[in-house]
């Protein structure tokens, strides 16, 4: 088999003292989808953030690589730049900072550039907003200033799809995503990867709806700081038949 884009092995994190994943292990190959559910608390935007290099949290034990190559203790700004990308489960407003020129900082910083031309970027971004079904006009909002839930997701994928990712780390809220929203993010992953078949995705839902469109690889149940299954995409049918409660024994 390949090397792994990203392999977590036997992770263990602190936030504010407290344990919150207790060993996680997992490996992403080039072009796989995985999916990643739990009850809430279980630790998945822990885990997302941690792989980003969120520095609110500690990792404890354990490694985390990018193609065989060690990053647990690489800043947040390293990592974006070696093609971790992060769709915030909840994305801050940036007041004065339009889409297009959120995106032209953020591209540049990813390819290791001082600056992008605007014009450079524009013809990307419009070919991309074209792709995703996306109004021209959204280039020159505000980001994230009054989006919907739809639009904060398109503007995720969008900058998914510019960024040109190793490995995605989508986090879905817990609740609150429209139908609207969910098909912009399975619409969204699938045009994507079209275009970047290589690309690893982790993404963290709730909702089988989404993976029945997205057809992961493989599904992961975290329960208090742990995988406690791993299998194919049957396993968030079980889910959605019987809940979390048939795994949460296996974890204490
Ligand atoms: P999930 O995304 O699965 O709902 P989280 O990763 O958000 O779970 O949270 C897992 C647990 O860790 C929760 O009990 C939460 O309160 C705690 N936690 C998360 N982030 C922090 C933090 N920065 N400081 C302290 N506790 C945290
Ligand atoms: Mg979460």
């Amino acid at each position: 088999m390949s090397e792994a884009l990203l392999e977590l092995r036997d992770l263990h994190v602190d936030a504010d003292g407290a344990h919150i994943l207790r060993g996680v292990s997992l490996e992403v190959h080039e072009g796989e989808v995985h999916a990643l559910m739990g009850p809430n608390g279980a630790g998945k935007s822990t885990l997302a953030n941690v792989i980003m290099g969120h520095p609110g949290y500690r990792v404890t034990a354990g490694d985390i690589f990018l193609r065989g190559e060690n990053i647990a203790t690489w800043s947040a700004d390293d990592r974006a730049r070696h093609g971790i990308f992060l769709a915030f489960q909840y994305p801050e407003a940036i007041s004065g900072v339009s889409v297009i020129q959120f995106l032209r900082q953020a591209i540049a910083a990813r390819k290791g550039l001082e600056e992008l031309s605007v014009l450079e970027v524009r013809l990307d971004l419009a070919e991309w907003m074209d792709r995703l079904g996306m109004d021209a006009a959204f280039a020159e909002r505000h980001l994230n200033e009054g989006f919907s839930g739809g639009e904060r997701k398109r503007n995720e994928i969008l900058q998914m799809a510019l960024l040109e990712p190793v490995v995605a780390l989508l986090d879905e809220t817990d609740s609150g995503l429209d139908i609207d929203a969910l098909r912009v993010v399975a619409r969204g992953v699938r045009t994507v990867r079209e275009e970047h078949p290589a690309m690893g995705v982790l993404l963290v839902t709730h909702y089988v709806k989404l993976l029945e469109e997205i057809a992961p690889d493989r599904v992961h149940i975290l329960i208090d700081g742990r995988i406690v299954e791993s299998g194919d995409a049957t396993l968030a049918e079980r889910i959605e038949n019987d809940g979390y409660d048939a795994w949460r024994s296996v974890s204490t």
